[in-house]
């Protein structure tokens, strides 16, 4: 029995790994699939001006719409996306889909804000990206990118830097961020030349922690300043926090207390009456999760 065991390697195979590593599996499948299937869609989160309130920007945010678990967020899907090299699939679909949404924007009258969308590291160090993009026809100005695999910024390669660059040339913002959270050195941020830097949440919740947090924010900002880069802070979560970081400099604002990520619909009807009222001014906390 021993002997069976040993040759088979089951005993280090237990029924739980086997169990855990099945169900890892079938998600894997049912992911390669999601965005042929259209179960790739983005919930949009408003991005205001820190000073105004006016909204100057969304971030794209990936859901994934089983059909039996339901709407699923990110930390459910991304590691196993990852995992598979199912990332860039999953980019790219919340690209495409952010594209059509704005195209239908435009044609019930909204003008609508940059969109941001987040990039992995691996899309960008891709060969063909730019040759894809390219075929989207994105509008200049209309998408920004959010690199959110710091590990490439910290000594990016040549690769990445010229896909950087191409994507500056087509009009397409670079953003970094979970800025001061993990890999992004200041090299990389003199390297990459990014347009703007988004301070992690981390760093916006300490503020009302202690004096020395808050002017660790504002000395971020001062840097952002030398380098021309501008600054959103993301996770604001209260109102607090919103008037500190505009009194340190913050040009721009995201987070619960401005706004929850939203479904395309509810996005619309936000952005439509926010048109209406004629300032283009956020109702604070508005939307539903
Ligand atoms: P992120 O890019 O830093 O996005 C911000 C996350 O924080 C979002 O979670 C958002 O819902 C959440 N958030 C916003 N405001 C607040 C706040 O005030 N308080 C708190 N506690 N959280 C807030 P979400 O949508 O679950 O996304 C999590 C992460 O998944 C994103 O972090 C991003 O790294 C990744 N992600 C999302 N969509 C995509 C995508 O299309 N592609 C890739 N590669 N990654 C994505
Ligand atoms: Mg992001
Ligand atoms: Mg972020
Ligand atoms: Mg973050």
């Amino acid at each position: 029995q021993a002997k069976k065991l040993g040759r088979n390697r089951v005993e280090f195979f237990t029924p739980q790994l086997q169990s855990d590593l099945h169900t890892e599996r079938q998600l894997a499948d049912e992911l390669r699939l999601a965005p042929v299937l259209r179960q790739i869609e983005p919930f949009y989160q408003i991005q205001v001006d820190a000073r105004s309130r006016h909204i100057v920007g969304l971030e794209a945010l990936a859901r994934w719409r089983h059909p039996e678990k339901g709407l699923l967020n990110p930390a459910a899907f991304l590691k196993v996306a990852d995992e598979y090299g199912l990332t860039a699939e999953i980019d790219a679909a919340v690209l495409k889909r952010a594209l059509a949404d704005r195209a239908a924007w435009v044609s019930q009258g909204i003008t609508p804000p940059r969109i941001a969308v987040n990039i992995s590291g691996r899309r960008l160090a891709d060969p063909n990206l730019i040759e894809g993009l390219q075929a989207l026809e994105i509008p200049r100005q209309a998408i920004a990118f959010e690199l959110v695999e710091t590990i490439f910024l910290d000594d990016p390669d040549d690769r990445v830097l010229a896909n950087i660059d191409a994507i500056k040339e087509m009009g397409i913002d670079i953003e970094i961020d979970d800025f001061g959270s993990g890999h992004a050195s200041l090299i990389g941020l003199v390297k990459l030349k990014p347009k703007r830097l988004k301070i992690d949440r981390q760093l916006v919740t300490a503020i009302t922690v202690s004096d020395e947090q808050r002017r660790l924010v504002g000395s971020i900002v001062e840097i952002a300043r030398t380098l021309n880069v501008e600054v959103i802070a993301e996770g604001v979560e209260t109102e607090e926090h919103a008037c500190i970081l505009a009194e340190v400099g913050c040009d721009e604002l995201q987070g619960y207390a401005i706004g929850y990520p939203s479904s395309e619909s509810d996005t619309a009807a936000l952005l439509k009456s926010a048109r209406t009222s004629g300032k283009n001014r956020s109702s604070a906390g508005g939307g539903g999760r």
